[in-house]
């Protein structure tokens, strides 16, 4: 059986517009690693230093791509990767790698002209299957077209095997996708956003499969990293299918890219993207569960001063004009029934919210949180809303003006 069944086909959605899902050719075979050069003609394979001694490569067709330890996907890191592919004769490159040097080699093809697949050697992210390369550019995250690859390699043992930080951070990423789904019912109803409901029917049985065996996953039972990695595979094409990563990314996506921006400014290396978005779907977890118990928030929000200064502080005075555009712009809900609200998102929050708070904590995101400072998160989780012209749970409750509020009660409970 084909490991995803909908590969290549055109479906006539309920949402009205026409899906056709790429056919990529997906291969999940027992010691591939050993012979993965066969898969190709005139190909080059991009590695890292983590990932060099993971395949047989003959070294004339193998590319180590520079950067700092763990190479990081960012626009200065895609070019040096350019400047080294410059005189060499190619059809095809092939990653090697985890969520960012797959990002960077997918936009690396895109630059080049040339085709693309790749290698993943960890659970870790949901970006492989995706059809775009989200790359920090002049200090500013961007979510960039790029394509899709035209084969994905899958070796079980290497997967199985991957750093324990990166099962855990496959945990974190995928989890995500129950907080990104309610953000999005939330704007469908609040601001008109179009939604799918195929992309969220493709995902919805894997992601329980996957929350209800996070012990298993982290104890590397095989079919369970393998339930994660086809998780992440659909989650990734729902990406394709829609044309944004609305399907996969909601506040919690927001969260660790203000992390992650702001640690790259820094010049300091961010955790992986799974391990800060798990911070982010705590956020969002317990936003929701707020709104559920009816926790009474005291009105009162800082002042437009006070933001533009976090954001100053946090990047500069040219990325924070760019933000504060971003976040006047932004849609806003016409009128806001909070019990229509919680009518439309009881189930899908019941159905999973239990194993969802179970999955987060036993990939430790209790432990991650109590790494920052109280003060630094709250700002983080303030002016998360600012950098995406993208509606969430936190624009709700910007907008009920509890968001300052909500900060302080959360952080309480940490
Ligand atoms: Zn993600
Ligand atoms: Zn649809």
């Amino acid at each position: 059986m084909r490991l995803i069944e909908f590969l290549g086909k055109t479906i006539e959605c309920s949402c009205g517009k026409t899906h056709r899902v790429p056919e990529i050719e997906i291969v999940c075979a027992q010691g591939l690693s050993e012979r993965l050069a066969e898969f190709f003609q005139n190909a080059l394979f991009v590695v890292d230093q983590n990932t060099v001694s993971i395949p047989k490569i003959p070294s004339q067709k193998t590319v180590v791509a520079q950067g700092s330890q763990r190479v990081l996907a960012t626009m200065e890191n895609v070019k040096m990767l350019l400047d080294l592919l410059a005189d060499k004769e190619y059809k095809e490159l092939v990653s090697v790698g985890s969520g960012s040097l797959t990002d960077i080699v997918r936009y690396c093809s895109v630059l080049s002209a040339k085709d693309f697949s790749c290698f993943p050697t960890a659970p870790s992210v949901d970006a492989y299957s995706s059809s775009v390369a989200p790359l920090i550019v002049d200090g500013v995250k961007k979510t960039l077209p790029a394509k899709v690859p035209r084969k994905i390699l899958i070796d079980p043992d290497v997967i199985v095997n991957c750093p324990i930080d990166l099962l855990r951070a496959g945990i974190g990423d995928i989890s995500s996708k129950v907080t990104a789904r309610l953000d999005w019912v939330l704007a469908n109803y609040l601001t008109g956003e179009q939604i799918c409901d195929f992309v969220w029917d493709d995902l919805k049985d894997s992601l329980k499969k996957v929350l209800t065996s996070t012990k298993q996953i982290l104890h590397r039972d095989r079919s369970s990293v393998l339930e994660l990695m086809r998780a992440q595979l659909i989650s990734g094409l729902n990406i394709t299918i829609i044309g944004n990563s609305r399907p996969a990314s909601g506040a919690e996506h927001l969260i660790s890219h203000v992390l992650e921006m702001y640690q790259e400014i820094r010049g300091e290396i961010p955790l992986f993207h799974g391990l800060q978005v798990a911070v982010g779907t705590y956020v969002s977890l317990k936003a929701y569960d707020a709104l559920f118990e009816d926790i009474h928030f005291a009105k009162g929000s800082p002042s437009p001063q006070e933001r533009r200064k976090i954001l100053v502080d946090f990047f500069n005075e040219q990325i924070a004009d760019e933000f504060e555009s971003v976040y006047l712009s932004k849609k806003k809900a016409a009128n806001i029934d909070l019990g229509r609200i919680k009518d439309l998102l009881k189930d899908l929050y019941l159905s999973y919210r239990y194993s969802l708070e179970a999955s987060l904590l036993s990939m430790g995101v209790k432990e991650l949180l109590s790494k920052y400072d109280r003060k630094f998160l709250k700002e983080v989780i303030f002016i998360s809303n600012t950098i995406r012209d993208r509606y969430t749970i936190l624009d709700l409750y910007d907008q009920l003006q509890v968001l300052d509020d909500f900060c302080e009660w959360f952080l309480d409970q940490l």
